[in-house]
């Protein structure tokens, strides 16, 4: 082995072990009732060992193809819980089905009654969130609120679908203020939701809080985080 192969080695190295620390420092922050998932898009698997290593065992993807590729290189971490946390295309239903455990990005009753037969089909039943919109923002998937009220009846149907959750994702660049009345209302509005006495659907996650605004999320009733730049660093956005 040349000189310079071997201190290349141990420079990744060194990388990865400080980087685990980071993250063991972050999760030492956050309560520990608070499920932490680390948000991998556009890094490599190696970002996900890093984060193995300092006992992240929640990991999100925004894309099934990518994650398709990841979950391939790491398929010996085999206690990995898998999110999916990007908008889903119906078309990607079987394999979002096949790939995740969680699905938070269920945003139309549409996609909601796919999502069932394919789990009916695979025999799978995964854990989902609905997505809600509960912010003035035309560029982010979601139900609209009333629509989400008026599609309860029919997701309580749906028993290949463990529907426990919901989640929001908040506009950039509103005052903490304004961030906390959301997060409050998604809190809010899961209360509401359970008081109606469905058969399943029953609302116990708030899939809310992402690296610039996770604190409050926590402080208005978060029980899962989902964080990609606080963790990792800054994505390179041209991906
Ligand atoms: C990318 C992404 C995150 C993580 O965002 P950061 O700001 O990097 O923490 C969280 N949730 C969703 C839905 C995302 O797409």
């Amino acid at each position: 082995m040349s000189d310079s192969s071997d201190s290349e080695l141990s420079t990744e190295g060194g990388a990865a072990r400080s980087l685990e620390q980071h993250i063991r420092q972050l999760r030492q922050q956050i309560p520990p009732s608070v499920r932490l998932i680390a948000v991998t898009k556009t890094f490599p698997a190696a970002a996900v060992r890093a984060a193995y290593a300092a006992e992240i065992r929640d990991f999100g993807e925004s894309k099934v193809q990518e994650a398709a590729v990841k979950q391939a290189e790491l398929s010996d971490l085999a206690d990995i819980t898998w999110h999916l946390i990007g908008h889903l295309q119906t078309n990607k239903v079987r394999k979002a089905v096949q790939q995740f455990d969680w699905i938070h990005s269920v945003d139309s009753l549409k996609l909601a009654e796919k999502l069932d037969q394919a789990a009916g089909e695979l025999h799978r039943r995964p854990s989902c969130c609905l997505q809600v919109k509960l912010a003035d923002d035309p560029s982010k998937y979601g139900f609209d609120l009333e629509t989400l009220i008026a599609a309860l009846p029919q997701l309580d149907q749906l028993t290949h679908l463990r529907i426990v959750g919901l989640m929001t994702i908040l506009p950039y660049g509103l005052s903490e203020t304004a961030q906390r009345k959301i997060f409050e209302r998604a809190r809010q509005l899961a209360e509401e939701i359970n008081q109606r006495g469905f058969s399943q659907l029953q609302i116990e996650h708030l899939s809310m809080g992402m690296s610039g605004d996770f604190a409050v999320a926590i402080a208005a009733g978060a029980t899962m985080i989902r964080l990609g730049t606080a963790l990792f660093g800054r994505r390179d956005t041209s991906l």
